[in-house]
């Protein structure tokens, strides 16, 4: 063991001296940018509003990008394009180029926004058919601004007229990309178009149901997926033509519930940015950091960008609102921690309320002089989360939020809990590539598994991977036909016997213990436990294999009224609620009910610690960072080129599950315990956020340093020899 005193941060060299181009001759601006600013102007803006107060504040951040608006629903240009409507407030002025030049001196990243899901009176006089139309076929005014109408994103009017806006822009200004927002289109569309192009297409005509078993659902989600990823094709290709090293980047991607295959999104952009704004309704703070992991999990080391808004962002749309400084610094932190690049996005160059101004100064300016810890290589996490598009549109339909989200939230709600460091991975790239670095992979009902992704996961356990699935997981094929049985049959060591039993009630898990009495490790902390609570659903199975005895059997539903009938009828010791099974060097641990679903549900601990201990036991190693005290911690650790990080960010909040955060409430002391990669010494050991230099003990295998408090993020960075 032996002692180390750090050194601080190094301040960064600035940036042009770094890259040593500006930012307009450099090939591949991409990786470049770490701050972003976006600038929404309304149409009134120009003429009222100080575009010098903008510039000074970007310089006074430490942005390093900006996005502006261009054009669409309104020009913030002299646009030549007949029907561009021209902002009625800019005169004979540019607003667009005199911000976008005076980025340009300031040596940042532009890109330019456009927004064309809304047209003008004068746009659906002169072509009608551009305008999106309803299954009544009315044509649809904008259901904010009724003097617009509402575009069609399939037709003409992107394929045509954005296409020459998006030119135009493009050549007259030398921007690094055009920025899409809502581009695609705002529900079902019934028009000409639509109905001409879909049955020349399919043969069919357009579907009246949102239900993904109607065949012309189904067909309607392929075709109109492919016609989206035309028009984003289309438009970057018409851009790079004018400026090779520009792109189209849509406004577009997300988790399972997202309708354009990630896969895809992923393959196409250089660069992408997660819009999601704020915390609405009931929701954790960690949600910006899932987030994150899920565009990473198909953009892999380019470069993601976190959105965030200012304001309230519930239902009823407060564009003009400010949050309390605690709540963006916690989303914010949450983004950071998981690898995502901030973006703050203000509308209005009006400002009616300046308080967010100094609270995101604050953010951007520790950002920036922890730049280089930031600068991530890849995360060194172990255990992989998967997500599935399929799953969601054609398993869980109109219901995939509760059939198939709350399975991923429950068991990522878990996954915090117990502090695991984990990634998110994309049920279409179950490739060795993608693969390698991990140890675990959590199925949560991933209900749709093709027989080639189900050889993949074999393939993975083969490996020494383990595996952890719950419900029906398998039990469905790619198209959502349900299967005769699992796909996965042969590692869960069970087969289905009959369809989802459900909603239960009132029933529990006995907990099952050897003749000696002793518990297996997936039971560990319910010691004094005899029984504990059941999910809701399940799906009835029976052993193919010989089974050591399972560690849960079931107590089935008895009455729950009136009290006096309220009596176990009987176990069934003989039916396993969990299965484990060592296969060569890999483990399998399958739960045959809904346990991540009613994690989100009821928050049982109990169930909580049956996935924690599932995941230590199908792992089977040491994980890369361990992180003992008090209080809800996110843990995330990354590897740089000359360094690791682990980001830990405070979740401890009363108002953690529901925004907005009122006051960050420091944590007490945190004992982190990091595995040092092979071949590599350890040279200081320092603290972003508190400063200076922990005391750490050092062994060649692993650093023990204890964080005395954390405020609402702390990054323990290591520097390597
Ligand atoms: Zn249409």
């Amino acid at each position: 063991m032996s002692t180390l005193a750090g050194a601080g941060i190094a301040a960064p060299l600035p940036l042009a001296a770094r890259s040593g181009q500006t930012a307009s001759t450099r090939p591949d601006w991409f990786d470049r940018p770490m701050r972003w600013a976006q600038l929404t102007l309304v149409e009134n803006d120009p003429g009222r509003y100080d575009p010098q107060f903008w510039l000074d504040y970007f310089t006074r951040i430490h942005a390093d990008a900006a996005c502006l608006s261009a054009g669409g629903v309104v020009a913030y240009y002299p646009t030549a394009i007949p029907l561009h409507h021209r902002s009625a407030w800019m005169g004979d002025g540019d607003p667009f180029g005199q911000l976008f030049d005076g980025c340009r001196r300031r040596n940042m990243v532009v890109i330019a926004r456009t927004d064309p899901h809304a047209a003008h009176q004068d746009v659906c006089d002169a072509h009608p058919d551009w305008i999106a139309v309803d299954a009544n076929g009315e044509r649809r005014r904008h259901w904010a601004s009724p003097e617009l109408w509402v575009t069609c994103a399939l037709g003409p009017y992107n394929f045509e007229f954005m296409r020459e806006v998006h030119r135009e822009i493009a050549s007259r200004y030398a921007v690094d990309g055009i920025f899409g927002n809502r581009w695609s289109g705002s529900g079902m569309c019934y028009c000409e178009h639509c109905q001409r192009n879909f049955r020349a297409a399919t043969g069919l005509d357009l579907p009246r149901t949102t239900d993904p078993r109607d065949r012309a659902r189904r067909a309607h989600l392929a075709w109109q997926e492919q016609r989206l990823f035309e028009v984003w094709r289309l438009w970057d290709r018409e851009i790079r033509a004018i400026n090779p090293r520009a792109r189209f980047i849509a406004n577009a991607g997300g988790g399972a519930l997202s309708p354009l295959d990630m896969k895809t999104v992923g393959e196409i952009a250089d660069i992408l940015f997660a819009d999601r704004q704020a915390r609405r309704g009931l929701m954790p703070i960690w949600i910006n950091g899932k987030t994150a992991k899920e565009y990473r999990a198909v953009l892999g080391p380019k470069p993601v960008g976190g959105i965030f808004s200012v304001g309230v962002e519930e239902p009823y749309r407060w564009k003009d609102s400010v949050q309390a400084e605690p709540e963006i610094r916690l989303w914010v932190a949450e983004g950071t921690a998981n690898g995502m690049r901030p973006w703050f996005t203000k509308f209005s160059g009006d400002l009616h309320d300046r308080r967010w101004l100094a609270a995101v100064e604050r953010i951007y300016a520790w950002h920036h002089r922890a730049e280089p810890y930031l600068r991530n290589e890849r995360p060194l996490a172990r255990v992989g989360l998967v997500y599935s598009q399929q799953t969601a549109a054609l398993y869980g339909g109109e219901r995939a939020r509760e059939r198939v989200e709350d399975h991923t939230l429950g068991f990522y709600q878990a996954l915090i809990e117990a502090r695991v460091p984990f990634e998110m991975v994309h049920d279409r790239l179950l490739d060795d590539e993608r693969l390698h670095a991990l140890k675990l992979l959590i199925l949560p009902n991933i209900a749709c598994l093709s027989d080639d992704q189900c050889d993949r996961l074999r393939a993975f356990v083969r490996d020494g991977g383990g595996l952890v699935a719950t419900f029906e997981t398998s039990l469905y094929d790619e198209s959502g036909t349900r299967r005769r049985d699992f796909g996965l049959a042969d590692l869960f060591g069970v087969r289905a016997t009959g369809g989802v039993e459900g909603p239960m009630h009132n029933s529990y898990l006995r907990l099952e213990r050897d003749a000696g009495g002793r518990s297996h490790p997936l039971l560990a902390g319910l010691d004094e436990a005899p029984r504990i609570i059941n999910g809701v659903w399940r799906v009835p199975v029976e052993a193919t294999t010989p089974l050591a005895s399972s560690p849960l059997t079931l107590i089935p539903s008895y009455p729950d009224l009136p009290m006096e009938m309220v009596y176990p009828r009987g176990e069934r010791r003989d039916l396993p609620q969990v299965v484990l099974r060592e296969i060569g060097r890999g483990r399998v641990a399958y739960f045959p009910w809904d346990i991540d679903r009613t994690f989100w549900d009821v928050l049982a601990a109990d169930h909580g610690r049956l996935l924690a201990n599932a995941v230590e036991w199908a792992t089977n190693e040491d994980r890369p960072v361990t992180v003992v005290g008090p209080g809800v911690l996110d843990v995330t650790i990354w590897r740089q080129q000359r360094s690791m990080t682990v980001h830990l960010v405070n979740l401890t909040n009363p108002m953690m599950m529901k925004g907005p955060v009122r006051e960050i409430l420091p944590l007490g002391a945190q004992r982190v315990r990091v595995r040092i990669p092979a071949r590599e010494a350890v040279a200081h050991v320092h603290l972003l956020v508190a400063g200076g230099a922990p005391h750490a003990d050092v062994s060649p295998e692993r650093l023990d340093v204890t964080i005395p408090a954390i405020e609402d993020h702390e990054v323990v960075a290591i520097d390597f020899r």
